[in-house]
C-alpha cells in the first residue's frame, strides 16, 4: 500500500465527502426529528385568498345558518292544523293577509288561525305559521282566498333556524386545506378572513459556473439552469412559497453572502449543485458556519441522488440537491417535499399508484433505493412499465415517463416479468393510442404530428432498432421504427423481420459526411476524396460512430484499414456526430443530412439509409396504427418529410 501522504490526503477528502451514507429511511427520520415539532407561523387571510392554504385555527359557526326559519318553496305560510282535514273531497278555505313575504323582507303581520300568507322561496317564517303549502297545490278561491286539498305536516317546507349550520357548532378544524367548500360554509356564517398557515418562504439558489438563465444566449461550455425552474416550481407546487435567487458562481465567498442572505429571510433554503465529489464542498464548509446542528446527512442510498445533503441551521432546513436535474427532482419530491409540506400543515402527497408488468430487465446497484422512470402503455394483459430513463443527467426522460418505480435498496435487479408497483406522475394514466419503439428520427414527428392534432396521443420511446424490434416481437408496440443495415444480403431492414411483423416502408435519409463550412479539405469534393484528404492531414481529427449503426459501416468501408485520430471517439446518434463537428472537437464525422443542416454544416452526401417500420400485424387494425399509416402515405406527410430533408420511400 502506498504510503505517499498526498494519496493518503486525496482519499481522506474523498471519504470525507460521503463519510456515511444513510439510508434514504435513516436520513428522512433524521431530518424530521431535527426539524419536528416546531411552531407553524400562521398568518389572517381574506376568504378570497384563502384558497388552498391550511386552517391554523378550529373555526366555531358564529350564527345559526339559515339564521331564521325560512321556506324553502314558493307558496303560503300556514298553520298546519288548519289543514288537518284537507284533502280532495273537502279543501279549507284560508283567507289571505294583507302581506307577500319577498326575500330580505322581514313579515309584519302574524297567521291566525284560518289565514295563510303568501311567501317566497328564502322569505322569512311569519309569526304564527309552522309550516308551508306549495302554490302548486292551492286554488285561487275569490278575491283573498286560496283553496288547499291536503293537509300539511307541521315544519312541511320551512327550514329551521340552524338546521344547516348551528351557532357554536365546530364548523371547520384545524388542518384543513381550503377548497371552494370551506370557502361556501365561511361565507355563509358571516366570516371574511381566516387564519392560515404562513407559505413557508423557501430560497432556492442554482450554483455552478456553467449556469446560464433561459432567455439568455448559451455561452460554450455552459449549459442552462434547469433546476432553479425546476425546484422553484416544486417548492410552489407543494404549499411553499419559492424565491429564485438566481445561479450562484462557484465562489465560496459569493455563495456565502448569497446563502446567509436567504436564510435571514427565508424559512427554508434549497441549493442545487456543488455536491458531488470534485466539486470542492464549499457549500458543506459554509453551512457549517451558519448554524447549528449543521448537516445531518451528507451522501443517502438513493439512485438518482446519492450526494444529497440534509441540514438544519439554527432551525430552519438546508438542503443542497444534486446537480443533475433528473437526481434533483426525484431527491425533491421523495426526501424536501414531505418536510416542506409539513411546513405547510398540507397533508402528505397522496400518489396514485398502478400495477404494470417490467418487460425487460432493470439492472440495479445494491444498496440504493433507486428510482427509474417508466412509460406505461397497454399491453395484451395489463400495463407494461417501459424504463424510459436516459440517465441521471437527462431532463426528457420526464417528459416520455408516466411515472417512477422503485427498486429496493437490498436487490440488484428487477427481472424481466416483474409485476412491479409504479408511483404516477399525474393523478390518472392515460394509456397512449399508438405506440412506437425503437429508434428516433426527427422525422417521426412530422408524420405523428397530424395524429396528436387530432387527439390521438402518441407515444415513442427511443431504444434503438434492436430493442424496437424486440419490443415488436413481444407485442408491446404497434410499430418499431428500424434502420438496420444486413451485410451479407446488403440490404436494410428486411433481413431483420420476424413472425408476426411487416415492413412498413418509410423514408430515406441521406447519410454522408459532415464538416465545417468553408473547410477545403472537405468543401466541394466527393466522399471518397474528401476522406482522403482528412487521412492525409495529421491534425484532422475525425468523430466516428458506434459498433452496430448502420452508418459505422459505411464509414469503416470509407477508412478501409485506416485509424485516424478520433476514431475511438464513438458516440451513438447523429446528434452527437454534428455537435462535435460544429464545436471543433472533431473536424469531421458522418451523419444524416437533416441533421448536418439543421447545425448549419457543410455536408457531402454518401448513401442513403433506410429508416423503415416494423408493423406487429396483430396491431395493424387499430384506428391509431391506421391513422399512423394515412399520415404515413399522405400528400401534407411526405412534403413534411422532403422539406425537413428526408426522401420519402
Ligand atoms: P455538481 O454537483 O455541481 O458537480 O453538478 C453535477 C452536474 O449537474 C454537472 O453536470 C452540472 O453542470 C449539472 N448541474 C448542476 N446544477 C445544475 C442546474 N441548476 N441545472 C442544470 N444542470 C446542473
Ligand atoms: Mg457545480
Amino acid at each position: 500500500m502506498s504510503q505517499n501522504p498526498a494519496s493518503k490526503k486525496a482519499e481522506s477528502v474523498e471519504q470525507d465527502q460521503f463519510l456515511t451514507v444513510l439510508s434514504r429511511e435513516e436520513a428522512l427520520a433524521r431530518f424530521e426529528t431535527a426539524l419536528f415539532p416546531r411552531a407553524i407561523p400562521y398568518e389572517p387571510r381574506q376568504l378570497a385568498d384563502a384558497l388552498g392554504r391550511a386552517l391554523s385555527e378550529d373555526i366555531a359557526a358564529p350564527i345559526d345558518v339559515p339564521p331564521f326559519d325560512r321556506s324553502n318553496v314558493d307558496g303560503f305560510a300556514v298553520r298546519s292544523a288548519d289543514l288537518a282535514s284537507a284533502s280532495e273531497a273537502a279543501p279549507v278555505r284560508l283567507k289571505l293577509n294583507d302581506e307577500v313575504i319577498a326575500c330580505g323582507v322581514a313579515p309584519q303581520r302574524p297567521v291566525l288561525s284560518g289565514t295563510g300568507t303568501p311567501i317566497a322561496t328564502g322569505g322569512p317564517l311569519p309569526r304564527g305559521a309552522d309550516a308551508i303549502v306549495m302554490v302548486e297545490h292551492t286554488q285561487p278561491a275569490g278575491a283573498r282566498a286560496i283553496e288547499v286539498r291536503r293537509a300539511a305536516s307541521p315544519g312541511q317546507f320551512v327550514a329551521s333556524a340552524g338546521s344547516d349550520i348551528a351557532r357554536g357548532e365546530a364548523l371547520l378544524r384545524a388542518g384543513t386545506v381550503i377548497g371552494s367548500r370551506e370557502i361556501g360554509m365561511l361565507a355563509a356564517s358571516g366570516i371574511a378572513e381566516v387564519r392560515v398557515t404562513r407559505k413557508p418562504r423557501v430560497a432556492v439558489i442554482s450554483t455552478g459556473d456553467e449556469l446560464v438563465q433561459p432567455g439568455s444566449a448559451l455561452r460554450p461550455a455552459a449549459i442552462y439552469d434547469t433546476n432553479g425552474a425546476i425546484v422553484t416550481a416544486a417548492v410552489n407546487e407543494n404549499g411553499g412559497a419559492a424565491r429564485f435567487l438566481g445561479a450562484i458562481p462557484d465562489d465560496e465567498a459569493a455563495l456565502e453572502a448569497a446563502m446567509r442572505q436567504a436564510l435571514a429571510e427565508n424559512d427554508m433554503l434549497v441549493l442545487s449543485g456543488g455536491t458531488s465529489k470534485g466539486a470542492g464542498d464549499v457549500s458543506h464548509r459554509i453551512i457549517a458556519r451558519l448554524g447549528s446542528p449543521g448537516i445531518i446527512a451528507h451522501g443517502v442510498a438513493l439512485k438518482p441522488g446519492k450526494p444529497l445533503c440534509l441540514a438544519v441551521c439554527d432551525g430552519k432546513p438546508v438542503i443542497i440537491l444534486p446537480g443533475f436535474p433528473t437526481s434533483a427532482m426525484f431527491t425533491f419530491h421523495d426526501m424536501i417535499v414531505p418536510v416542506l409540506r409539513r411546513m405547510a400543515s398540507l397533508a402528505p402527497r397522496s400518489d396514485a399508484k398502478v400495477a404494470a408488468k417490467v418487460p425487460v430487465r432493470i439492472a440495479s446497484e445494491l444498496g440504493r433505493t433507486e428510482f427509474v422512470m417508466v412509460s406505461l402503455i397497454e399491453g395484451a394483459d395489463g400495463l407494461i412499465a417501459y424504463p424510459s430513463g436516459k440517465g441521471s443527467g437527462a431532463i426528457t426522460s420526464f417528459a416520455q415517463a408516466d411515472g417512477f418505480l422503485k427498486i429496493d435498496a437490498l436487490a440488484d435487479q428487477m427481472q424481466a416479468g416483474t409485476e412491479a408497483e409504479v408511483t404516477l406522475f399525474t393523478p390518472h394514466v392515460r394509456v397512449p393510442d399508438l405506440v412506437i419503439i425503437g429508434s428516433h428520427c426527427t422525422g417521426l414527428d412530422l408524420v405523428t404530428a397530424p395524429l396528436a392534432h387530432a387527439g390521438l396521443m402518441v407515444r415513442s420511446i427511443a431504444v434503438g432498432s434492436l430493442g424496437g424490434l424486440a419490443a415488436a416481437r413481444r407485442g408491446e408496440c404497434d410499430l418499431a421504427p428500424i434502420h438496420l443495415f444486413d451485410d451479407k444480403s446488403e440490404t436494410y431492414n428486411t433481413p431483420f423481420l420476424a413472425e408476426g411483423l411487416e415492413l412498413v416502408s418509410g423514408w430515406r435519409r441521406m447519410q454522408g459526411i459532415v464538416f465545417r463550412k468553408g473547410d477545403l479539405r472537405f468543401e466541394g469534393k466527393t466522399a471518397q476524396d474528401a476522406a482522403r484528404a482528412a487521412l492525409a492531414d495529421y491534425a484532422c481529427i475525425m468523430v466516428n460512430r458506434n459498433q452496430g449503426a448502420g452508418t459505422r459501416i459505411l464509414i469503416d468501408r470509407l477508412l478501409g484499414e485506416a485509424r485516424p485520430d478520433g476514431y475511438w471517439n464513438q458516440p451513438r446518434s447523429h446528434n452527437a456526430v454534428a455537435a462535435a463537428v460544429a464545436q471543433h472537437r472533431a473536424d469531421w464525422g458522418m451523419t444524416i443530412a437533416p441533421v448536418a443542416h439543421a447545425s448549419g454544416l457543410g455536408f457531402i452526401p454518401l448513401a442513403e439509409e433506410h429508416y423503415d417500420f416494423a408493423l406487429v400485424k396483430m396491431r395493424k387494425q387499430r384506428p391509431a396504427v391506421q391513422a399512423f399509416l394515412d399520415a404515413l402515405a399522405s400528400e401534407e406527410g411526405r412534403a413534411a418529410l422532403t422539406k425537413a430533408g428526408f426522401r420519402p420511400a
